[in-house]
């Protein structure tokens, strides 16, 4: 399979924006060609638009080369810019799962992208002769999330192999709670699977929702296409500062992950004592999917005692469900102690 047939024709044709910068190296220079306040601040400059420093320090802590990947504001933008190169408004479409992330269906809209969602098995695994029974010959990219949010679980590799071999179009794998999980990563399969696009975010398990800073793994000659169409200063200079530090706090975060997995575990156990809860969905990630017995009103009555959680009970196949994310110990334990005293409220007998 071409990439380059794959693209849409606009993009193929597409003339970059290019500064002044692009063409002669700024070191030591003289700079008035950006109409910059020339007096220094720390932050008077546009930014480096290949983020090469941050580029490097990410690769390095990820053991895979910089040449593989791409920064956005977020691995929203990144998603947003996956459709536009590939999919031409009102005529192409986009597969996906239900239920899983929420953007990859508002980006296809903002794009005018037809968006065909698949179920998952009741056990959330995947079906994957619907998914390849829903592609067309306008279907372009396929969005899988592994570890899967809401549900937590990992899909097994066989099942991945099976639809990125029969599929003929961009494969988003979104890997943004990858680092909760025991399984691996795909970034080391990049050479085998030139349409595979993984994606990465610092906003999970390395601590920086703030900064906004998604990666995009893929083959270079995918790093070029989106090169060309990102907006040039996409990720701002702030963040590029904070990402030079990632590497002295690599560890801490190791650590932090290894105390969110041993915290989600026993979360997992003290819920499931519950009379109100129904069932805990084993997770890969850092939340737990959680059925209770009228999701609706524990909602309510969590947030009314100052526990904000998140309602998924109207989505597929998430009936009573609600996604709660790992919190520090005192955290889960005051969220466990809410839980409690609704159970002894009178009004509300379980069993
Ligand atoms: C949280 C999350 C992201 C991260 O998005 P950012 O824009 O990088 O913060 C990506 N994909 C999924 C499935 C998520 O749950």
């Amino acid at each position: 399979m071409k990439i380059e047939e794959l693209l849409r024709e606009n993009i193929r044709n597409l003339t970059p924006y290019a500064s002044a910068r692009d063409e002669y190296s700024v070191s030591g220079q003289i700079q008035l060609d950006a109409n910059e306040n020339p007096f220094e601040n720390g932050l008077n400059r546009y930014p480096d638009p290949y983020q090469t420093e941050a580029k490097e320090v990410i690769a390095a802590i990820k053991g895979q080369s910089s040449q593989n990947l791409v920064l956005g504001n977020g691995s929203d933008e990144l998603i947003d810019l996956v459709l536009r190169a590939f999919c031409r408004p009102g005529l192409d479409n986009a597969v996906g799962l239900k239920p899983s992330y929420g953007m990859y269906r508002v980006s296809c809209e903002v794009n005018d992208v037809a968006y065909k969602e698949v179920a998952l098995n009741e056990d959330f695994s995947l079906n994957v002769n619907a998914v390849l029974q829903a592609c067309d010959t306008n279907t372009k990219v396929m969005f899988i999330c592994s570890p899967n949010n809401p549900t937590g679980n990992v899909f097994d590799k066989a099942s991945l192999e099976v639809l990125i071999k029969n599929f003929n179009g961009i494969i988003v794998l979104d890997e943004a709670y990858i680092d909760f999980s025991t399984s691996k990563t795909l970034i080391n399969d990049l050479d085998k699977i030139p349409q595979l696009i993984v994606i990465q975010t610092l906003s999970k398990a390395f601590g920086m929702a703030s900064a906004r800073l998604g990666m995009a793994w893929c083959s270079v000659e995918m790093v070029e296409i989106f090169n060309r169409i990102k907006p040039p200063y996409n990720v701002n200079g702030l963040t590029q500062k904070a990402i030079l530090e990632l590497k002295t706090t690599a560890e801490t975060v190791r650590l932090q992950v290894e105390r969110i997995r041993e915290n989600r575990e026993s979360l997992s156990t003290d819920l499931m004592k519950l009379g109100c809860v129904q069932k805990v969905y084993a997770s890969q990630a850092n939340f737990l999917l959680v059925k209770f017995r009228d999701a609706d009103r524990i909602y309510r009555a969590l947030a009314e005692r100052g526990v904000v959680v998140r309602n998924r009970s109207n989505e597929y196949g998430c009936k009573d469900c609600l996604r709660i994310s790992i919190g520090t110990e005192e955290e889960n334990q005051s969220l466990m102690d809410v839980l409690k005293i609704l159970e002894d409220e009178k009004s509300i007998v379980y069993r």
